[in-house]
């Protein structure tokens, strides 16, 4: 396969963008190998600069949920372009898709519109400190919820609950009001908030974590969760910028059957364009300003071309439930077929799933928490993605994120996936 023109621009862009991307994950540091640039994609498929085409088992991290250059969603965007990309001033599809989402998500009542996942985060933790009047939040280990310094903590080994900076910038004043508990661990959380009692402002999780791979929340963990704020009066925030319109209309809190106070939203909600949102109780929201005395602001949010490519695409959902149906369907066809060639060759390699989500995890081990997903070979999944990657499958390049599956990938896309899996596991024993 030839890839030459991706390689010499990212030899150009390195020279004048830090490590030649906008974003670190997509630099291929993980898996090894160059970047590929892309020009163009349609339906399933990715087109790069060398005219090589890939199966996108990323779909831009989540937001093409209906495949690449949906028309419906493409029309609408050129009919907001043309009348003007932006006005600075309210325009009519901020209320339209303000009440599109919270007749989806039944916990929201009123929401705000953002840029991006991490402005929707930064957001919704500031919320839940004014209105709590409270610091600390409470986090759990490999759970991503944006770049916002408070989220950017990791655990130091032993000293679980008291947070260490995780990238130079973020001061330790920061650190210290985050609170770190192990993914799934109810026990340690309810400890954490009796030893921390009237000081906690929010707990924070992605109710399914993607960032680590795609990891379950085990029965009774949400539940426990919610009942631990209830008692304690915290803010219970559902990160569903990941899995917000992926897992069903109503997002993993649907699935789960478990209320957040605050949902954080992005990602499908732009239907390709940059759109965060937070929202929620309506006596919480009521506290951003102008409302309220938690100030939050954007030049360019509710931006009218976001506005209507979100519209398009979460109408269509809305529209379509069985679009839910059919995305496990294919889903689970994949990692049937990848678990029949583990066993075929006596391999117990886990694979975690729930509707278009799902992760290979190159460890026998069940993956529960940031500790388990840490027992991958890592270099075995470089084999694994660049394998993939020249016979046209392109996966997300790093053993710790999840796939996301668009509606537009067929059986014919299936077969292909599945037996580049089995020659995969064919060269590599
Ligand atoms: C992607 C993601 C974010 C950050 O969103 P950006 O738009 O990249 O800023 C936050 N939380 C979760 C759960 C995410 O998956």
């Amino acid at each position: 396969m030839n890839i030459n023109t991706s390689k010499a621009l990212f030899e150009r862009a390195k020279d004048y963008i830090p490590g030649g991307v906008n974003s670190p994950v997509r630099a291929f540091k993980a898996v090894g190998g160059a970047p590929l640039f892309f020009v163009r994609a349609e339906g399933a498929y990715l087109y790069d600069e060398d005219g090589n085409a890939y199966i996108d088992m990323i779909n831009s991290w989540g937001p093409m949920i209906l495949g690449h250059a949906n028309k419906e969603i493409e029309e609408a965007i050129i009919k907001a372009v043309i009348d003007s990309p932006s006005f600075g001033a309210p325009s009519r599809m901020e209320v339209e898709l303000a009440e599109l989402i919270t007749d989806m998500v039944p916990s929201i009542e009123k929401v705000r519109m953002v840029n991006s996942g991490t402005e929707a985060a930064m957001s919704a933790i500031r919320l839940a400190r004014g209105f709590t009047k409270r610091n600390k939040i409470l986090k759990f280990e490999g759970c991503y919820h944006g770049h916002g310094d408070s989220f950017l903590i990791a655990a130091g080994s032993g000293a679980m609950t008291m947070g260490v900076p995780d990238s130079p910038g973020v001061t330790e004043g920061t650190a210290k009001d985050t609170l770190l508990v192990p993914f799934n661990d109810l026990n340690k959380v309810n400890e954490v908030a009796a030893d921390n009692k009237g000081e906690i402002a929010a707990i924070v999780v992605e109710p399914v974590a993607g960032n680590m791979g795609c990891v379950l929340p085990e029965p009774g963990f949400l539940e426990g969760l919610r009942k631990r704020c209830d008692e304690d009066e915290i803010v219970l925030v559902f990160d569903e910028v990941m899995t917000g319109f992926r897992l069903a209309t109503g997002g993993a809190q649907q699935v789960f059957n478990v209320r957040a106070d605050i949902t954080t939203l992005g990602k499908i909600i732009g239907g390709g364009m940059p759109v965060g949102a937070y929202g929620g109780r309506a006596d919480m929201m009521d506290y951003v300003s102008p409302q309220g005395p938690v100030y939050q602001a954007g030049t360019l949010s509710g931006n009218p071309v976001a506005m209507a490519a979100g519209f398009a695409q979460l109408s269509r959902l809305n529209e379509h439930p069985e679009l839910y149906e059919q995305l496990d369907k294919t889903t689970k066809m994949i990692t049937k077929g990848y678990q029949k060639a583990l066993k075929k060759r006596k391999l117990t390699y886990t694979i975690n799933q729930i509707g278009s989500m799902f992760s290979l995890f190159f460890t026998h081990k069940k993956v529960i928490n940031f500790e388990t997903a840490k027992s991958c070979n890592t270099e075995e999944f470089g084999r694994y993605f660049r394998f993939m990657l020249a016979r046209g499958v392109y996966l997300a390049p790093s053993q710790f994120e999840s796939l996301f599956l668009s509606t537009e990938i067929t059986k014919d896309e299936v077969n292909k996936i599945i037996s580049s899996f089995e020659a995969f596991l064919d060269q590599s024993i």
